[in-house]
């Protein structure tokens, strides 16, 4: 059984990632562990190490109760960590490679993703919210025949009220909290974090209480949104609130999406006053110099 640790938050810029010019660690990321990619992960492994990196996560899809659709979004705990065992000792000494997950929280979930946190080794796990009413705003059907803003504003309640029934010792960061924004019809034309602060601000609150990470997830910008999820309103406000810790991730699902634009997450990020990114290693947090 694996223990919990506290978050590491003392700044060490030791070791493997001692190259602290960018981003090089790619903390969220797909492969053929999940319903939704068919990138075998030695694939992802491969092009990391061609751009250079000294670690990527694999954090797969582990969404029990999704809404019916053609990809499986449940995980093969074994396969998983029979193979990425083996790509570890294959690339040994090349460049680390990190086993995390991607749970897709709902509220009557919490229970079992703290029995899985506690029972695999992950090295780093998001939380996030795919699913609300049994519903994916990724489908155009979840926005039918209702007010967009009606949409966003059940999203950013039903994420804080999941978030309080998790167990905090059970993840690390929460995933592309306006992930929503991707998929309404205006997108993020009328969306800002003004707008939505009443809602966010109590979400932001929880992550910094419970020294929890928020994660700079650049699909946004791959989505055409031209910011990150959550957007730069949302980052610059958690700052503000006193929130330092980030993680930051793709989302990749092919190689072709590995570090999407870290260098301008990275930019944001020093703009924005954060100093550091935090990276995973058997659920405890290392944090790196941006
Ligand atoms: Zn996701
Ligand atoms: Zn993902």
């Amino acid at each position: 059984m694996e223990e919990m640790f506290p978050l590491a938050r003392k700044p060490d810029t030791k070791g493997i990632f001692s190259n602290t010019m960018n981003i090089k660690y790619d903390s969220h990321l797909h492969s053929d562990f999940s319903g939704d990619s068919d990138t075998p992960a030695a694939q992802m492994i491969e092009r990391a190490l061609s751009l250079g990196l000294d670690g990527l996560c694999f954090t797969e899809h582990e969404d029990p109760d999704a809404p019916p659709s053609d990809c499986d979004f449940r995980i093969d705990f074994d396969r998983y960590f029979s193979e990425t065992a083996g790509l570890r000792e294959k690339y040994r000494g090349r460049i680390r490679i990190d086993v995390g997950m991607e749970y897709g929280i709902q509220p009557h979930l919490p229970e079992a993703f703290g029995r899985l946190s506690r029972t695999y080794p992950f090295d780093f796990i998001i939380a996030s919210l795919h699913n609300l009413n049994g519903m994916d705003p990724y489908y155009p059907a979840y926005f039918e025949g209702r007010a967009e803003r009606d949409c966003y504003e059940e999203f950013f309640r039903v994420q804080y009220e999941t978030l309080k029934l998790c167990d905090p010792a059970s993840f690390d960061t929460l995933g592309h909290m306006d992930y929503i924004v991707r998929y309404g019809l205006n997108r993020n034309k009328y969306y800002s974090y003004e707008s939505y602060a009443e809602l966010i601000d109590p979400i932001l609150r929880l992550l910094i209480e419970n020294g929890k990470c928020l994660e700079v997830n650049t699909g946004g910008l791959k989505y055409g949104l031209g910011e990150p999820n959550p957007c730069t309103g949302v980052l610059k406000r958690y700052r503000e609130l006193g929130g330092e810790l980030v993680t930051v991730g793709s989302d990749a699902h092919e190689p072709a999406g590995l570090c999407y634009r870290f260098g301008d997450a990275a930019k944001l990020l020093k703009r924005l006053g954060f100093r550091y990114y935090t990276v995973f290693e058997r659920r405890i947090g290392r944090q790196i110099r941006i």
